[in-house]
C-alpha cells in the first residue's frame, strides 16, 4: 500500500546550528598573522608587531604539546562534568599540571630574543620566579580582574594559560548538548568572552558566537543582547570612524557595559583578540562616554603602558 503525503507533512530538515564552535589547534598562526596585517602603519605598530611574535610562541608552544602524554584530559571527567552541566575544564578549580608551566617558559624563550630591554627585565624575572608563586600569579589572572597584577608580566602568564587551555578544549570531542539557555559565559572553561563575532558561511551567515579569552571556544549567541546583564532593550552600537566598520561595540543602556563585535561580513579575517588589541581607541571612546568594557582580554591589562613594547 502506498502511503499518501500531504504537502503539509513534507518538512525539509533544518541544517542545524551548532552550538560550539570548537578552536582549531592553528588559531594562533593565523591570530600572528592577523596581528601583523593590523600592525601594517598603525599607531601601535611596534605594540601590535610585538603581540604577533607572541601568537607565533603561543603557537610554538601548542605544537609542543602534541607530543606531551600527561596534558591530556581525562575524557571520564569531561562526561561526568557535562552531564551535570558544568563546564569540563573550568578556569577556576581546574587541577592544572605543570605542563603550562612548561609552555610558560616556551613562550618566554622565544619572545625574548626579540623583546624590547624593559620587557626583558619581566621576562627574566618570571623566568626565575617559583613554580608555587607562578601558580599564584595565574590563579589570580583567571579569578579576573587585579588591581595589583604586573601589566608586562601578566599579558605573558596569559598567553601560557591560554596555550594550556586551548590544548585541553581542543583535546576533546565537543558536542555539547542542546541547552535551554544560551549561557554568557563559556561552555567549555566558564571563562567570560572576549568579543563576539556576527559569523559568514554556511549554516552560520548572520549569526553571533561569543568568542571565549582563555580556550579560544566559541558559542552561539542569540544578536542584540547583552551579554552582561541579558537586557534586549536599550542596546545601541558605536565606531570610531564613522559606518560599516569591522568592529563595533554593542552597549548596554540597562547596566552601561560593552562589548565588541566583529562583522564577518565586513571583514572575512577578523580575529576577536587580535582586533580587540587594534582597536583600544575603541575603548577610550566608550569610557569617555560612560561606559564600562565587559570584554576580558588575557593579552592586555588595563591601564598598560603600550609604550613597555616598543
Ligand atoms: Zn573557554
Ligand atoms: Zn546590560
Amino acid at each position: 500500500m502506498t502511503a499518501v503525503i500531504q504537502p503539509g507533512q513534507i518538512t525539509e530538515a533544518q541544517p542545524e546550528v551548532p552550538a560550539l564552535r570548537p578552536a582549531d589547534r592553528k588559531i594562533f598562526r593565523r591570530r600572528a598573522e592577523r596581528l601583523r596585517a593590523l600592525a601594517a602603519g598603525h599607531a601601535m605598530e611596534d605594540y601590535l608587531s610585538f603581540m604577533a611574535r607572541l601568537a607565533d610562541a603561543q603557537q610554538s608552544a601548542l605544537d609542543i604539546y602534541s607530543e606531551v602524554a600527561e596534558a591530556i584530559p581525562d575524557p571520564q571527567a569531561v562526561a561526568r562534568a557535562r552531564d551535570l552541566g558544568l563546564p569540563p575544564f573550568p578556569a577556576q578549580g581546574w587541577a592544572r599540571d605543570s605542563s603550562w608551566r612548561a609552555a610558560l617558559r616556551n613562550i618566554l624563550e622565544d619572545v625574548r630574543r626579540e623583546a624590547p630591554e624593559p620587557l626583558c627585565i619581566a621576562i627574566d624575572e618570571l623566568m626565575n620566579t617559583a613554580s608555587t608563586e607562578l601558580e599564584g600569579m595565574a590563579d589570580r589572572i583567571l579569578t579576573g580582574n587585579d588591581p595589583m597584577l604586573d601589566p608586562a608580566m601578566a599579558p605573558l602568564i596569559g598567553a601560557a594559560l591560554q596555550v594550556y587551555w586551548t590544548h585541553l578544549s581542543t583535546s576533546i570531542d565537543q558536542a555539547d548538548p542542546q541547552r535551554e539557555q544560551q549561557p554568557s559565559t563559556c561552555p567549555v572553561c566558564g571563562s567570560h568572552p572576549v568579543a563576539s563575532l556576527r559569523r559568514i558561511g554556511g549554516v552560520e551567515q548572520g549569526l553571533r558566537y561569543l568568542h571565549c579569552s582563555l580556550c579560544e571556544t566559541e558559542w552561539n549567541y542569540v544578536r542584540i543582547k547583552c551579554t552582561s546583564c541579558e537586557s534586549t532593550t536599550g542596546i545601541g552600537y558605536y565606531g570610531v570612524d564613522g559606518e560599516r566598520e569591522a568592529v563595533e561595540a554593542e552597549a548596554c543602556d540597562d547596566c552601561h557595559g560593552y562589548l565588541k563585535l566583529m562583522h564577518m561580513e565586513r571583514d572575512p579575517d577578523v580575529d576577536a583578540i587580535a582586533d580587540d588589541l587594534a582597536t583600544l581607541a575603541l575603548d577610550i571612546a566608550m569610557a569617555d562616554e560612560g561606559y564600562t568594557r565587559v570584554g576580558l582580554n588575557l593579552l592586555f591589562v588595563p591601564g598598560e603602558e603600550v609604550s613597555t613594547a616598543n
